[in-house]
């Protein structure tokens, strides 16, 4: 019989697929010998047969769980449901890859009418007994039963008001039965029924809503995010309680062995005496610090610490820990690698190797290459910071720098920021159900919580500058106004926030572009010596090319032509050359194109001091260079200045028209009709080439890349125009250089007769924007309208125009791979989509056995890392 459920004991670190990363930890702390609540997992297995078997739990899991559950009754010497000795559980979900705030936990599960006395007879704390017995009933009604938490929220807030308590802990145990039989009657009336007293229904009922929260939106969301497969599931820990509420020798925290946000070698965290479980995350009181427990509770710290150490030893690598001290006693909740910004998790990379701790290779990988976006992005400009004065400080939860207008609700951002405009999320705290809107915005405020609450914690995974906890700001969602001494602001006001200090100001300021030094610049070193592929950039511009120089590019994967010709000094000329009625008249506007394209290739050749450079002839359809039909003033001007009619322009815009223009008149499709236009664009590549390898030295070997073939026919037509033109320069200059031609590959048609094409072209870039297009049969302007429906429907887990479709598309990039080296072993290969910096895609391009990939200047870094985990993930296998 298959396994389902393994017992805390049968575990280990190992087994993460299996029991998820809370369980297979639990395991192995318990191992290792550490103080842990015994408990038993609930495989991801079970969480799979669980969806096949149409939401239902089988019955030798049943059965397997029922085991498991009296196993570990026995190994804690307590019962479910007892007078004198109640066994109580907490249930927790836990999936492979750690989802913070995605999955509710359930704790004091078990208790009912008769525990809650049992528990308090044998604790001797009748108000304890019954708090957690309110907890309980809350919890599961909010995760299990989908009754609205404000129910049991205002109920509370009714008892506290009218006993005159501030705090939760102001209530006696009086007060607190009063609370669970309102809560009970609560139940009653949302559900028609009592509130289940069988320990063992609440039980299976919590396991179902864990397996169910897998598929709740937020989690949906967040796994697209994060590139997590829909198909893993999630195990369920079922674990014994122990209790942080059960006075002021009890409590519960979190800590980090070194700090998350800065990376310090320095135990970092925080704790709350006489609470319980989410109380601290929460935000509801104020924590203390860590280092507090110390003067408190001197032996707990002194085993904490040694703990803590002995974890970090144990994983190599910086840990996140909950813990809970009952009547003294520490107890091991979790453990798990931390969260950490890029700041911290390169310092910490860094010094763990310093620390003899990791190889540079294990280093390596502890370092997520999509984090790296943070620091590659703007802090604000130091003279401005020095100028502006803060209107408010909070705690420096993730550093960067932020600016834009302020929003108060998740969803407001989450539009605003899908409507393009800069948001700072502004909110009293954050929920899970925020996650869009943070995701949406470029920095997030809070007002409560402090440096491990929901806000900071995802934050710090996004990468999203945040400040938290700034208790001198009024929110008023309802008016959506920040209120700060004596200072309003509205919804769409500026501000700014700066992650690394914790200042908020309220204006904006400028910002100032991030440099690659330090632990930055060691990591990548080792990652550039172990990574194969090699990492070029796409850039049309001597700036870009430069920035992406810096970042680490090794040369130019997709020079777009087009985008030179938008410029304002030669569109003119450009839209000449279009509506010309003849090749002579066509040929008189290209000779004045021809310096101005060529003076930009020689910029481009100085900006990249000898690297490789690929250049794509002009792709796009005509009409995108001519004003649209309504724009009268600009028609007549042009008009004006080509000496024709404004009936004659609007004429030719109409003839340029087309249905379908992503599948129109562009591409090798236009050098077809128009041959002058690939011949121009051939004498400035090469002339330019020609002059700044003699003014530079550089060894330049140009890149000629036809756009859009889909035959190869098509290629050869093209490349004899190339050629001839090029030759003829040699011929006038009297000298001569190499340089290759070679066409994209994004249509399909192009893949599937890779092997023909290769015949003609020295290298393949693969376009996977225009492949993915055309493969899926999507427009990649339209797609956005309807993937939303897709996801929902399960169709679809992420947008494969941000992932690579390794399925599909892939295949065809693999099979074209393979035809190519076929016809021409040496033959180049490349990807120079928007997925070219996407690390999932990257991985597959080294598994595929690409040269290189190509992608935006800011992703170059996160691309060498990516090929680095690559290089090292292929190693192992
Ligand atoms: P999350 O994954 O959201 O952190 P957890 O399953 O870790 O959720 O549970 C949240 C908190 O609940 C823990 O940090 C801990 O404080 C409390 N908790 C969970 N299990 C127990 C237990 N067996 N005894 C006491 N507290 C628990
Ligand atoms: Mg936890
Ligand atoms: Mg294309």
């Amino acid at each position: 019989m298959a396994k389902y459920v393994y017992l805390f004991k049968e575990g280990n670190a190992s087994m993460r697929e299996l029991l998820g990363g809370k369980g297979a930890n639990l395991a192995e702390m318990t191992n290792i010998g550490l103080p842990v609540p015994q408990g038993f997992t609930v495989s991801t297995e079970a969480c799979t047969r669980y969806y096949e078997d149409n939401q239902k739990i089988g019955d030798d899991i049943l059965e397997q769980i029922n085991t498991a559950l009296a196993e570990t009754e026995k190994i804690c010497g307590k019962k479910f449901g007892d007078l004198e000795n109640p066994f109580l559980v907490s249930v927790r979900s836990g999936a492979r890859a750690s989802m913070p705030g995605m999955m509710d936990t359930i704790l004091n599960l078990g208790l009912n009418d008769v525990a809650v006395q049992g528990l308090a007879n044998q604790t001797g704390n009748v108000r304890f007994a019954y708090d957690s017995y309110r907890r309980f009933i809350q919890m599961f009604s909010d995760v299990v039963m989908e009754i609205k938490k404000s129910y049991f929220e205002g109920a509370l807030d009714e008892v506290k008001k009218a006993k005159g308590a501030k705090f939760d802990t102001d209530l006696t145990a009086d007060d607190l039965k009063e609370v669970v039989s309102k809560f009970k009657a609560i139940y009653l009336r949302e559900k028609g029924e009592e509130f289940p007293q069988e320990p063992k229904v609440q039980l299976l009922e919590a396991i179902k809503a864990v397996f169910r929260s897998w598929d709740n939106p937020r989690a949906i969301y967040y796994r697209r995010m994060n590139d997590i497969p829909g198909n893993w599931g999630t195990a369920v820990n079922v674990q014994s309680m122990v209790f942080g509420n059960m006075g002021d020798d009890s409590g519960t925290g979190v800590a980090f062995t070194r700090n998350p946000s800065t990376g310090e070698k320095k135990l970092y965290g925080e704790f709350l005496m006489n609470a319980q479980g989410e109380d601290v995350v929460a935000g509801i009181r104020t924590p203390q610090p860590i280092s507090a427990l110390e003067a408190t509770q001197p032996t707990v710290y002194n085993e904490f610490v040694k703990i803590a150490q002995t974890l970090e030893n144990h994983y190599h690598d910086m840990q996140d820990m909950e813990f809970t001290i009952e009547h003294g006693k520490l107890f091991m909740l979790q453990t798990r690698n931390g969260k950490r910004t890029a700041g911290a998790a390169l310092k910490i990379a860094v010094d763990l190797v310093d620390e003899g701790a990791l190889t540079p290779e294990q280093a390596v990988l502890k370092v997520e290459p999509k984090q790296l976006d943070t620091l590659l992005h703007p802090n604000f400009d130091p003279s401005a910071l020095k100028k502006a004065s803060p209107i408010a400080k909070g705690l420096p939860a993730s550093p960067g720098a932020a600016t834009g207008k302020m929003y108060f609700t998740a969803d407001d951002a989450a539009n605003a920021g899908r409507a393009g405009i800069a948001v700072v999320l502004v909110r009293e705290e954050t929920t899970p159900e925020d996650i869009e809107g943070m995701d949406l915005s470029k920095g997030i405020l809070t007002a409560r919580g402090g440096m491990t609450s929901h806000a900071a914690v995802v934050a710090r995974g996004m990468g999203r500058p945040a400040v938290v906890g700034c208790g001198e700001l009024h929110i008023n969602e309802t008016t959506k106004t920040l209120t700060v001494g004596d200072k309003v602001f509205h919804e769409g006001d500026a501000i700014s926030i700066d992650g690394a200090t914790g200042n908020v100001y309220g204006e904006m300021l400028p910002t100032v572009e991030a440099a690659v030094s330090g632990d930055f610049a060691r990591l990548m070193d080792w990652a550039d010596k172990v990574r194969t592929l090699k990492v070029r950039t796409n850039a049309d511009t001597p700036r870009d090319t430069k920035q992406a120089v810096a970042f680490g590019a090794e040369g130019i994967g997709l020079c777009r032509t087009e985008h030179m010709f938008f410029e304002a000094d030669r569109i003119a000329a450009v839209r000449e050359m279009i509506l010309a009625d003849t090749v002579e008249q066509r040929e008189v506007a290209l000779a004045k194109i021809l310096p101005m394209q060529q003076g930009d290739f020689e910029e481009m050749y100085k900006a990249l001091e000898g690297r490789p450079m690929t250049i794509r002839y002009l792709d796009p359809p005509l009409h995108e260079f001519l004003p649209q039909k309504n724009m009268t003033e600009e028609i007549a001007a042009l008009a004006t200045q080509l000496n024709t009619t404004s009936e004659k322009i609007i004429e030719k815009i109409d003839a340029l028209h087309e249905f379908n223009p992503m599948m129109g008149h562009r591409g090798c499709r236009l050098a077809v009709t128009y041959p002058e236009i690939a011949r121009m664009q051939t004498r400035a590549v090469i002339q330019a080439a020609l002059k700044v390898k003699k003014e530079c030295g550089y060894d330049i070997v140009p890149e000629i890349m036809i756009p859009l073939v889909c035959e190869i026919k098509e290629l050869a037509f093209v490349k004899k125009l190339v050629v001839e033109t090029a030759e003829k320069v040699f011929a006038e200059q009297g000298t001569k250089l190499e340089y290759h031609i070679g066409t994209m590959i994004e249509i399909p048609r192009a893949a599937v007769t890779a092997d023909e094409i290769a015949k003609e072209a020295e290298f393949f870039s693969f376009g996977t924007n225009d492949l993915t297009q055309m493969t899926f049969g999507f427009s990649r302007d339209d797609a956005g309208k309807f993937l939303g429906s897709y996801y929902e429907a399960k169709i679809f887990e992420s947008d494969p125009f941000a992932k690579l479709d390794q399925d599909g598309v892939g295949k065809l990039v693999k099979m074209a791979a393979k035809l190519g080296r076929e016809t021409r072993p040496e033959i180049k290969l490349g990807i120079c989509g928007e997925h070219g910096g996407d690390p999932s895609t990257i991985e597959f391009c080294h598994n595929v056995g690409l040269n290189y990939v190509s992608c935006s200047p800011f992703r170059v870094p996160i691309a060498r890392l990516a090929a680095a985990h690559a290089a090292i993930k292929a190693k192992k296998n």
